[in-house]
């Protein structure tokens, strides 16, 4: 499936851009910093990326802060961490803001010409009229009329702020899209770039298209949730007389589960629902790496959605699948037990004082170090292994050999509390049904390390929330699930944010430390849930 997968990629990206010319294509990104970036716009930065590159053109990373009531300076610091992070390394970084005079100009320049008009319509009223194609009563006014309420509009006097001004396109066309959008509204706290000197704004519909022409921008990438709105952005140069540029539509992503939208990832962290931005349940660029997922799974998998048009929400199994093929070959092996109901086990003819073996941290890539694994003559072994033992059984004892199960001793409840084992080198290991992972006893030289094994669930419980769903109603109750444990000293060697897997439990990112404790995350891998959020 892999395979076919990547042919098809190449297939679609052999289309390229239309009118593409190698060494002149340039296409921007254009981050709104009103949050932190999510997964979905690491597509939209991979792919703007992508076609520049292919092209051997330029990205552009543009600001596009324009609304001061939602856009803060801390959010373009992180944004632009968040790039680099990403592997995405833009040629300029510019801000709609930096256009805010030509971007006023033609705003006086669309109302000379007739193509644009003030209007101070309530919003709910014009809302309708937009809806059922009825013109606004100052639809026709006067060039005049509309400079002089844009000027009220440009100093924000108190008549100026109940005015708006919209583009003279069409009160009725099916598209409604067309239907006289606003292009330049009051806003009367400061933006954080140009202070008080502005009191009026460009909107997006307006802005997006006029900066894209005048920075050089020949292919804007936008996804295709806005594709009505592609003839008002084509409108919107032709009335100014401004240079072509080409649009290239791609599928929005989304996820099952999982809130895409600035606002409402706002909304958990004001709830104190997540432990902020960074929260590994949280699908922001942050999040989904404190998770354990990689930038090149990131990339392979952006790159095999390419221009895909559906609307559907993805799962996130393949994506974590993909994640596991890249980390798989890397990442070291250590072994961890739930502390909770552990077993010691006494090797009748164990080792008769503790012995050091230096062992691969990884069997089939010696590249990932080395770690060494004390055998004793007690071992801790997990409960639930225990308890699948059968009288006599030959076991193996991964990275020793074979044991024979002689005795088990339960408490009233059932709970294994001692075993006894001969170990038998010479057993087969291939001949035993069960390879169990095992600990030297904590008295040992090497202390065992104290840890915590983190996993997360969902934090909504609705694959996909429509339009009228309020997100409160839908809230996962209990979204972290803690397991203490113990695990082979070696992991002292992981710093924060190394990639390993604990064998036999899964994959897992050290996140560090905690009261003096390892806490590790759970890295889904694409299949069955994980054991800590089961247990
Ligand atoms: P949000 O709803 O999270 O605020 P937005 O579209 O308003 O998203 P912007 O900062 O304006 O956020 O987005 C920057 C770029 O990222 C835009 O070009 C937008 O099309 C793209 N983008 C945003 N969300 C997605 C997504 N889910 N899938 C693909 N691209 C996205
Ligand atoms: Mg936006
Ligand atoms: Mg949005």
């Amino acid at each position: 499936a892999n395979k076919l997968r990547s042919t098809k990629t190449a297939a679609s990206f052999a289309m390229g851009l239309v009118n593409a010319e190698d060494g002149k294509v340039v296409t921007r990104f254009p981050p709104e910093p009103s949050g932190y970036l999510h997964i979905g716009h690491a597509k939209a930065a991979m792919l703007n990326q992508y076609f520049a590159k292919m092209y051997h053109g330029k990205l552009i990373i543009r600001f596009d802060d324009t609304n001061p009531s939602k856009e803060r300076t801390e959010f373009q610091d992180t944004i632009l961490e968040d790039l680099q992070l990403l592997g995405i390394h833009g040629d300029v970084v510019t801000h709609t803001s930096d256009h805010f005079q030509i971007l006023y100009d033609y705003a006086l320049q669309m109302i000379k010409t007739g193509k644009a008009y003030a209007d101070d319509t309530e919003q709910l009223q014009m809302r309708e009229e937009r809806m059922n194609g009825v013109a606004s009563k100052h639809r026709n006014d006067s060039v005049e009329d509309n400079l002089a309420h844009f000027a009220e509009m440009t100093q924000a006097t108190t008549e100026g702020l109940r005015w708006c001004l919209r583009a003279k396109i069409s009160f009725e066309n099916p598209n409604k899209a067309l239907r006289d959008p606003v292009i330049y509204r009051c806003n009367v706290l400061p933006h954080h770039r140009t202070g008080d000197k502005w009191k009026v704004y460009p909107t997006y519909d307006f802005a997006c298209p006029v900066v894209d022409s005048i920075e050089g921008v020949t292919h804007a990438l936008r996804t295709n949730e806005y594709r009505d709105r592609n003839p008002q952005y084509e409108w919107m140069l032709k009335a100014l007389g401004l240079r072509k540029v080409y649009i290239w539509d791609f599928s929005r992503l989304n996820f099952i589960y999982t809130l895409l939208s600035k606002r409402k990832l706002h909304w958990f962290v004001d709830q104190g629902l997540v432990r902020g931005w960074d929260d590994p349940r949280f699908p922001t660029v942050r999040g989904i790496r404190r998770r354990g997922l990689t930038v090149e799974a990131l990339q392979q998998f952006m790159l095999a959605q390419g221009p895909s048009q559906g609307f559907v929400s993805l799962e996130w199994d393949q994506i974590w699948a993909t994640n596991k093929k890249v980390i798989d070959p890397v990442a070291p092996r250590h072994w961890a037990i739930a502390t909770d109901k552990m077993v010691p086990v006494t090797l009748t003819n164990g080792p008769s004082a503790p012995e050091v073996k230096t062992l691969p941290k990884h069997k089939k890539n010696p590249d990932v170090g080395e770690k060494k694994t004390v055998y004793t003559s007690t071992v801790l072994v997990e409960q639930e292994d225990a308890q699948s033992f059968e009288d006599q059984e030959e076991i193996t004892l991964m990275d020793w050999g074979n044991a024979i199960v002689r005795s088990v001793t339960k408490d009233a409840a059932g709970t294994i509390t001692a075993i006894t084992m001969d170990l038998h080198l010479e057993g087969d290991f291939r001949k035993t049904k069960k390879k169990i992972t095992w600990l030297a006893q904590p008295s040992s030289p090497h202390a065992l390390a104290p840890i915590v094994l983190l996993d997360y669930d969902y934090l909504i419980t609705k694959k996909k929330l429509e339009e009228n769903d309020d997100v409160k109603d839908y809230v996962t109750p209990q979204t972290e699930f803690r397991v203490d444990a113990v695990a082979d000293a070696n992991v002292a060697d992981l710093k924060k944010g190394d990639i390993m897997q604990f064998e036999r439990k899964g994959y897992y990112i050290y996140d560090g430390e905690v009261d003096g404790k390892k806490e590790f995350i759970c890295i889904p891998d694409g299949r069955a849930a994980s054991l800590a959020s089961k247990s």
